[in-house]
């Protein structure tokens, strides 16, 4: 799909523009005065030589919302900033319609010396969202998104809506957020797992972006404790089969974001490529870090030092790894080996950390009683999943790749939180 250009001019009579925005820098050269106004467009340079506005001049100040009145013209001066080399306006009429306060971070970033941290940063991300490395990076994850919804909408998914608010634990762990729904116990749903296994197995092919909740108590740079999910799931196919829409999605959307936003790339720095792709099995890879002398659990996931490591043995690779001991994996993934404990489930690296999670899921009710007891949770509190499976489910698959973590693992960012616009951490609820 192409991106409809965007553009300054709203209004053209007899070469007059009409413009809007926000007071990007000032400069007063005495006889002659520079604005540099912004929109969501770029930047463009706006020169005030009639002596009878330099009183308004006088009053801008650096992000105030106005309106400009001129003349286009063939753009003379060209100041780095400045998106829009070949024109400029001269002004003749300004109007202030928001006069901006003393800023409490700065929207340019001129000198590079100067860089807020990034808590200050969020507290006003209104502001840090001007900045065209911040926008950069949000017009990427709408492309993301974008793309995601496009890849499985051409090939017939059914978009669904699951649950956020549920009864108990999807993933069977601790880490939820409680909330008090009349007079139970209720909890913000850490997966949309069970509900898109309730519908794959009526629905066939379903996809969904929604957010979850994980009330994990570390705060790292790759953990939020609210995200969001990118996930399908996907009846009479196995694990591997699955794997081959997580490798076609993620070539798809990374081949668009590459065609769609080279000016963000460009602003972000940032030269990515369509990843490789490498499947190696749980085994397998325990095997090559042992090799290489790093020390593995036996049955466990690998650790973020283990991913670290393996991204860069593969480098610009979509890295998944198969057939994980059951024991690593949550109760209802489909114990593919049950004499070696082998399990249908995987997960997927990228640069340099995990991006997805999935696996070929338990479509019978009597393994899935056994495999919660195994784990020891209450198939009592499980009544309504597994009942759903009792009355004719076929074996289905699925993934999830995480919104946040992904944009992250493209874009090479330091931190999740610039890849979340409002991120909800262990200290951090507002704005
Ligand atoms: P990790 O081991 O990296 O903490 P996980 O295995 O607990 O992740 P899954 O349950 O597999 O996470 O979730 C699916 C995907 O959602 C992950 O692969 C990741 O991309 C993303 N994700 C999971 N937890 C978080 C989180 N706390 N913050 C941001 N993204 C997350
Ligand atoms: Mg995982």
């Amino acid at each position: 799909m192409k991106k409809e250009k965007r553009t300054y001019i709203k209004d053209i009579k007899k070469g007059q523009v009409f413009l809007q925005g926000w007071t990007h820098d000032l400069r007063d050269l005495a006889k002659i005065k520079f604005l540099l106004l912004r929109d969501i467009s770029g930047i463009i340079q706006c020169i005030i030589k009639d002596k009878k506005l330099f009183k308004k001049f006088s009053e801008l100040t650096i992000e105030s919302v106005i309106s400009i009145t001129g003349k286009a013209k063939k753009a003379i001066v060209k100041s780095p900033e400045v998106t829009q080399k070949e024109l400029e306006v001269e002004v003749t009429n300004i109007e202030i319609i928001n006069k901006a306060e003393q800023l409490p971070i700065l929207v340019t970033e001129k000198d590079k010396t100067i860089t807020t941290d990034i808590s200050k940063r969020l507290d006003n991300r209104s502001i840090d969202l001007r900045k065209p490395k911040v926008k950069a990076i949000f017009i990427i994850q709408n492309e993301i998104m974008r793309s995601f919804r496009e890849f499985f909408a051409k090939q017939d998914f059914i978009e669904i809506q699951p649950p956020c608010i549920i009864a108990s634990a999807s993933e069977g762990g601790t880490e939820l957020f409680a909330v008090k729904y009349f007079e139970r116990d209720a909890y913000l749903a850490q997966s949309p797992q069970l509900y898109k296994q309730l519908a794959a197995i009526a629905l066939e092919k379903v996809t969904c972006i929604v957010p979850v909740w994980r009330a994990e108590k570390h705060n790292t740079p790759r953990h939020l404790n609210e995200s969001r999910q990118m996930d399908i799931e996907v009846a009479f196919i196995d694990d591997i089969q699955v794997l081959k829409y997580l490798e076609s999605v993620i070539q798809y959307i990374v081949k668009n974001v590459i065609e769609n936003c080279k000016e963000e790339l460009n602003v972000l720095n940032k030269k990515i490529m369509v990843p490789k792709v490498k499947y190696l099995s749980y085994d397998e890879t325990a095997k090559m870090l042992k090799k290489i002398h790093m020390s593995v659990q036996e049955n466990e996931e690998f650790d973020s030092v283990h991913e670290k490591k393996l991204c860069e043995l593969f480098p610009d690779t979509l890295i998944i790894i198969h057939s994980y001991p059951s024991k690593a994996k949550p109760f209802y993934i489909w114990p593919k080996d049950q004499k070696k404990g082998i399990s249908g489930g995987f997960d997927a690296l990228l640069g340099g950390m995990e991006i997805s999670s999935g696996g070929q899921r338990i479509h019978k009710a009597d393994i899935l009683i056994k495999n919660l007891r195994e784990k020891g949770l209450n198939p009592e509190h499980f009544k309504h999943y597994i009942n759903a499976f009792r009355y004719g489910a076929p074996f289905h698959s699925g993934w999830s790749i995480g919104l946040e973590r992904f944009t992250m693992a493209l874009l090479g960012l330091e931190n999740i939180r610039e890849a979340c616009m409002f991120p909800r951490d262990r200290d951090r609820l507002t704005p």
